[in-house]
Order: C-alpha cells, then structure tokens, then sequence
C-alpha cells in the first residue's frame, strides 16, 4: 500500500505556477470574498491567501459583515468584475443563509470564475470543452496522475453527487475513458458497487463512512471528506487503518485532496490570467 502524499504534489504544482509566473512576468490577481464568520471559511480564505503568496500572485480579501445585502455583495461582484487587476474571483461557500448563492455564482464573471460552478463553465464541462477545471475533482485527477494509473477503461465508483464535488468529479474520469459509476443515498447494495471499483472515490461528508468490505484488492482509493471525528479531528470519509491494507493507493485526511484543491484553484487563477490577456 502506498499512501498518496498530497502536500507534496501540491507543492509541485505551485512551484510550476510560480516559475511560469516569473518568467513570464506575470502580474497575477485573485479576489477572495468572505461574508460573515464561518470559522472553517476563515480558515480556508486564509490558506488561499498563503498559496497566492506562495504562486507570486496578489490576492484582494473583502471580507464582509454577516448582514451585507446581496444587492451590496452583487455590487462588489460587478466592480471585481470590471477590475483589470483581478484575474479570479471567489466566493468562499456557504454564505450567510439570507443571500442566494446561484444568483451570487452566476454574477461572476465566467472568465474569472476560478471555482469553475458558473453554469457557463459547468455546462463547458459537460461538454469536455473547458477553460477552467472545478478545483476538488480536478485536484483528485492530478493525484490519482501521480500515482501512475491509467484512467482509460477503470471501473470507477464515486459515492456522492454534489454539482461541487460528484459531478464534476465523474465527468473528468469519464473524459479520461474510465466507465464510470456515480452512487448516492438512495443507491441499492452500495458496498456490492463500490467493491468492483479499480478507482474509489469518495465525496459523502461522513466520518468512517468506507469501511474494507467496500473496497476491492488493489484499489487506489480517493478520499475527498472532509468531517470530524468524535476527539475533534479532521478526518476523512475512508476508515483509513482498515481500509489501507487492502489498497494500491489511498490519500489521507489531513494531506490528501485537501492542500490540491487550492494547487487547482492557483492553476485556474493563471489560466484566468491568460484567457483574459488573450482577450485584450
Ligand atoms: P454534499 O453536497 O453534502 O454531498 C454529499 C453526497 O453524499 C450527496 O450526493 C449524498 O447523496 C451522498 N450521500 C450521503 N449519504 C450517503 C449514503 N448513506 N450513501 C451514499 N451516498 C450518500 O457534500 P459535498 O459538498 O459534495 O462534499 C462532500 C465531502 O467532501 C464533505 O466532507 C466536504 O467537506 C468534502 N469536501 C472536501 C473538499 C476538499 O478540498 N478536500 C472540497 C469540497 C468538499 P444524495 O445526493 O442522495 O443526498
């Protein structure tokens, strides 16, 4: 069993944005928005903010009081818009219940759409014509790349359906050949279909949610939960003691998709850079 080391294949691929930022000369902007004080948002802005620092890119914060109106937060939207200097807007998820997050997604731009969840690029997606990759799936494609396994032809099986996370997540591995099985809560015998996957991926939101008589001999198994446990700790979705053993590959929870979802969102911010210089 190997375990994939996240972290590192992360660092590789902000030290590849930060060499081509340089020797282009880039002058590289990303806008974080964060309304109100989700503790786990603030963390998540803040390890954005590090990576920009890290790409030799700028990164804008407007953080925003609990009762901002979305008339005011649409507002700020269109100036980041019209703002030359941002190459990437994003709106840290969930916002405070009053505002509407598809009409507050569907008011970037989708040339700065760096999340990648404006129904522009969701549907370029679909089609296998894209610009921008959503970050999580497209961070679970570069480590399952870096294990050596050949997508084309795998049975895989992800467990979750969310338009962030699942969907996404099945489109790429079907673009890359892989026959794909996608599960949720009203899937018949779950353990039956996850056991013949050669690829697992799992998006739930569950603590010990895969157990080993879920996963088949030689699986490289995917963990993208991200849940505490009952002491308070990060964990994953996999029971990862009991599951590992039976494992080609698996990630690790904290260390596995976690630190590529923001490598993907720098590579988007650069790709947003580019799309909009050509554009000029
Ligand atoms: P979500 O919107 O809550 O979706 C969860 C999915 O799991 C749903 O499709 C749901 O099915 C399915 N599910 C729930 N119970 C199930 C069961 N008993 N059997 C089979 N399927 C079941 O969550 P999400 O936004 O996709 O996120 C999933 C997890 O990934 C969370 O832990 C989240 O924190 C984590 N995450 C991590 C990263 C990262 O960077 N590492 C990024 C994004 C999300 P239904 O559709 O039928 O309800």
């Amino acid at each position: 069993m190997n375990i994939i080391d996240g972290k590192a294949v992360s660092a590789s691929v902000k030290e590849q944005i930060r060499q081509e930022i340089l020797r282009d000369n880039l002058q590289v902007g990303l806008a974080v928005i964060i309304v109100g004080n989700n503790q786990a948002s603030r963390v998540y802005v803040n390890n954005k903010k590090k990576a920009c620092e890290v790409c030799g890119m700028q990164s804008f914060e407007y953080a925003l009081p609990e009762e901002t109106t979305e008339k005011e937060l649409l507002e700020l939207i269109d100036t980041l818009n019209n703002d030359p200097k941002v190459n990437g807007i994003l709106c840290q998820l969930p916002l405070p219940k009053h505002l509407d997050e598809e009409k507050v997604i569907e008011a970037i731009s989708p040339l700065k759409d760096v999340d990648a969840f404006h129904a522009v690029n969701v549907g370029k997606i679909m089609i296998g014509n894209y610009a921008f990759l959503p970050c999580t799936p497209a961070g679970v494609m570069e480590l399952i790349h870096s294990t050596g396994t050949d997508v084309c032809g795998k049975e895989c099986v992800v467990i979750g359906r969310s338009n962030i996370v699942g969907k996404p997540m099945a489109m790429l591995l079907l673009h890359e050949n892989a026959t794909v099985t996608v599960c949720h809560s009203r899937t018949k015998n779950l353990a039956e279909v996850c056991r013949r996957a050669d690829i697992l991926v799992s998006a739930v939101g569950r603590a010990d949610f895969v157990t080993a008589d879920m996963v088949k001999d030689g699986a490289v198994v995917i963990d993208v939960g991200m849940n505490r446990n009952a002491e308070n700790k990060l964990c994953g979705d996999v029971k990862f003691d009991e599951v590992a053993p039976k494992c080609s590959y698996i990630t690790p929870v904290p260390g596995g998709v976690g630190p590529m979802t923001i490598a993907m969102l720098m590579k988007n911010t650069l790709m947003a850079k580019r799309l909009q210089m050509s554009n000029e």
